[in-house]
């Protein structure tokens, strides 16, 4: 029976044997080669998300077909893929879909279940079932371990497509961590200004090999914008800190009529926020989640080599605990359920 990492308390991810998966209409199911760890597994696992457990987490994943259900094009049976996470209405190719769905926002679908976060196990498994819709085929060209940075990286250019930016505004990225650190490479490649922050000396460095053009610590930002712009503030200020007061330094570095794109997902509520001042100073407070694979698959091809770097270890499926518990203190974990084992730390591919 196909082996499944299954969350089953806070902490605690429990791998067991789960009856094979059999599609239903509109439906397939991949054989996963390699999830990725992101923030929000991070939450599920540590319960500052609360879900309905026991769920198998994993949401960012690359694949095979293996079979098809029925109204399923034949075609997808054994090709490479990944797939948005939201099992929607037009995803399962409906006829009568949801009002959400309805108004052009599948994303915002009101029937869905979202892959390995919401009533729908997830990619920390030998084997996913999705709704056909939600495929993507893996270009020829494109490493199939670097494409399990496809939906992060179009969550990360969906930021700017709710919070659109030109060339040469200024962008702030407050945390350039595991999604962060896409997002300043993809203000960087519309041409913006791009200052990261961080405590991290690390991070402040990677940034700047990823696009940045400044990057300084929490304390320095205030200042260093202020200079950058006249005094007025940055355009977009992105919090990507992972952290609930994430927004409240936002709103000290965002200009008048700015706006604060939230990025953060750990299941906690923000104290503290100055409305006050947002009121005042006419900001706009915008979320984003998830984004377009198309262009996300297209940028990856293009920049594999760099992107890939990003990835700093990969362990296979049995030692899925240890991974979300080293996620907390890396950049992208990813778990490795089929294919040759190989383990990436830093610049060097190992093998298992
Ligand atoms: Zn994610
Ligand atoms: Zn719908």
């Amino acid at each position: 029976m196909p082996k499944i990492a299954q969350l089953t308390a806070p902490r605690k991810i429990e791998i067991k044997d789960r009856e094979a998966l059999t599609p239903g209409p509109q439906e397939v199911v991949v054989g996963v080669e390699t999830a990725g760890v992101c923030g929000t597994d991070l939450a599920l696992f540590s319960g500052d998300y609360p879900v309905p457990l026991p769920l198998v987490c994993g949401h960012e994943f690359v694949g095979t077909v293996k079979s098809i259900g029925e109204g399923v094009d034949k075609s997808w049976l054994g090709r490479r893929v990944t797939a948005e996470i939201n099992n929607t209405c037009k995803a399962y190719n409906m006829s009568e879909v949801c009002p959400a769905c309805e108004l052009g926002m599948p994303s915002h679908c009101q029937k869905r279940t979202v892959t390995g976060i919401i009533n729908h196990d997830g990619a920390f498994a030998e084997e996913v079932l999705v709704a056909a819709g939600t495929l993507h085929e893996i270009p020829e060209n494109l490493d199939p371990v670097t494409a399990a940075l496809t939906e992060p990286l179009a969550a990360a250019l969906q930021t700017f497509e709710m919070s659109p930016i030109t060339k040469g505004e200024t962008v702030v990225v407050l945390g350039p961590g595991r999604l962060g650190i896409l997002i300043v490479f993809a203000a960087a490649l519309k041409g913006c200004h791009v200052i990261a922050v961080s405590r991290s000396e690390q991070k402040r460095k990677r940034a700047l090999g990823f696009g940045a053009s400044q990057a300084c610590t929490p304390e320095d930002a205030e200042p260093a914008i202020k200079a950058l712009t006249q005094g007025l503030g940055a355009n977009v200020v992105v919090d990507a800190t992972g952290n609930p007061d994430g927004i409240t330094q936002a709103l000290s570095l965002v200009r008048p009529r700015g706006i604060i794109s939230a990025k953060t997902t750990c299941g906690l509520p923000a104290h503290g926020l100055d409305m006050t001042k947002l009121v005042v100073d006419e900001v706009r407070i915008q979320g984003s989640r998830c984004g377009p694979f198309t262009p996300a698959l297209k940028i990856l091809e293009k920049h594999q080599d760099q992107l890939k770097t990003l990835i700093t270890s990969i362990r296979p499926l049995a030692e899925a605990q240890n991974a979300l518990e080293s996620a907390y203190s890396e950049n992208k974990v990813l778990i490795k359920i089929r294919g040759g084992g190989v383990y990436f730390r830093k610049t060097n591919w190992e093998v298992i």
